[in-house]
């Protein structure tokens, strides 16, 4: 036996002898996955109408340790906080009055007889301002969205045959799924696990988007105070941990921001405020927190005479007096009067006919009760408290974890977070 067969022989028993006893405490990665350095993915998770108070309420375990571990702070929404403009601006670092999104409803002169609603997908509605799963593609980034408001958007397209739901051209997330509520956040969740389980490192997305609608429709339905919404906000904790736990066993690195595009106010029948107009002097677009609307032809010395200035729990401006804090009023899609309520209270139409206690959001995006979530945690964090921020920074930094180049234009910055990152 020459020496290198002796080494080869014993090196071969040294290797059967390490496979007849591996170690109870280590149990070896999956074949694919052995000895593969993955690079981080950045995954963008929203938690529909998460006030940022829940976080408190002792009920969400996974939450606290990525807090605990990463960056943490209040978030102040853009306005009107509702869940479209806030979604739009938490993916392009622009105020809704500059992306376009102004509303969860709205109208456009340049689209006449057209009305936007959370199922629009429409190409117009959305190509102002291209979001940062666009950005990542032409930067050869992959990007995966299991749900986002306007994910499902052919982003830049053009209308081929008007209203027939024809487009040309436009771009979308490589991996992306219609918008269906049916999808439940254990499946959404597996969903993104199964995209980073693929063998081949060019497959598999490096930014992802994740959201999750549970805990706001519990909110609205029950009020931020219910025992549902606690129950909602600890079911989606677990499903945050079945994650985290999923992509530990990939051994994938992930940079996880966690974010909700608003907080909830709790509503009652006790709390309304008439809209005191004749029926037949005004275009409403939409009310509850805030009214927007439009006088009708010769009404606009009645609706604005009835309306402007301050009343009890409410106040009115028209859309070029909006106050500049508030960072909207530009927009053409914005109508003429709006009307914002105090928290709590809720501008109506008709008188309520039942007694109810609810949750609502869209008033002013600076109240506690609008305060939105934040958490980061991953190997790009450090750990700390950031101060209260504005949700248009959030774009901007997501940049920086993408090694995208600082966007031109944009409402935010990643000031906030500078200090917190860890050097590249
Ligand atoms: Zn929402």
């Amino acid at each position: 036996m020459r020496w290198t067969t002796r080494i080869a022989a014993a090196a071969l028993v040294a290797v059967l002898q390490a496979c007849a006893t591996p170690p109870a405490h280590t149990p070896p990665p999956p074949p694919a996955m052995a000895n593969e350095a993955r690079p981080p993915v950045t995954i963008l998770i929203s938690i529909d109408g998460f006030r940022s108070d829940y976080l408190q309420r002792g009920v969400t375990p996974n939450l606290a340790r990525l807090a605990a571990q990463g960056i943490t702070g209040p978030m102040r929404p853009s306005f009107p906080s509702k869940t479209f403009p806030n979604h739009w601006t938490l993916v392009t670092g622009l105020v809704p009055d500059h992306h376009g999104i102004v509303g969860n409803r709205m109208e456009d002169a340049a689209h006449p007889g057209q009305t936007f609603t959370t199922a629009s997908d429409a190409p117009y509605w959305w190509n102002a301002a291209p979001p940062i799963w666009v950005e990542a593609e032409r930067a050869g980034i992959r990007t995966g969205t299991v749900f986002w408001p306007g994910a499902n958007v052919a982003w830049g397209s053009t209308v081929t045959k008007a209203d027939h739901g024809d487009y040309a051209g436009g771009a979308r997330p490589r991996d992306w799924l219609q918008y269906n509520q049916a999808i439940n956040g254990t499946q959404r969740v597996d969903t993104v696990l199964d995209w980073l389980r693929r063998p081949a490192a060019a497959d598999r997305p490096r930014f992802v988007t994740l959201y999750f609608d549970r805990v706001d429709v519990v909110g609205h339905d029950y009020g931020p105070n219910s025992p549902e919404v606690a129950q909602a906000a600890a079911q989606v904790d677990a499903q945050i941990g079945a994650l985290v736990d999923g992509l530990a066993a990939l051994h994938q690195p992930a940079n996880l921001v966690l974010v909700s595009d608003h907080g909830m106010s709790e509503t009652s029948d006790t709390r309304v405020i008439p809209l005191d107009l004749p029926k037949d002097s005004y275009h409403l677009i939409e009310a509850g927190p805030f009214a927007a609307l439009t006088p009708l032809p010769g009404k606009e010395a009645l609706v604005e005479g009835t309306l402007l200035g301050r009343h009890p729990h409410m106040e009115c401006w028209r859309k070029a007096e909006i106050p500049a804090r508030f960072r909207f009023g530009s927009n053409p899609r914005i109508p003429a009067i709006l009307c914002l309520a105090e928290p709590r209270w809720m501008i109506v139409e008709k008188l309520p006919d039942a007694p109810f206690t609810r949750g609502e959001h869209g008033y002013d995006n600076r109240s506690a009760d609008m305060a939105a979530l934040f958490i980061a945690a991953g190997p790009a964090f450090r750990h700390g408290t950031v101060p209260a921020f504005d949700n248009v920074d959030v774009a901007p930094l997501l940049r920086d974890l993408l090694g995208l180049p600082p966007g031109r234009g944009l409402d935010g910055d990643d000031a906030p977070f500078r200090s917190l990152l860890q050097p590249r």
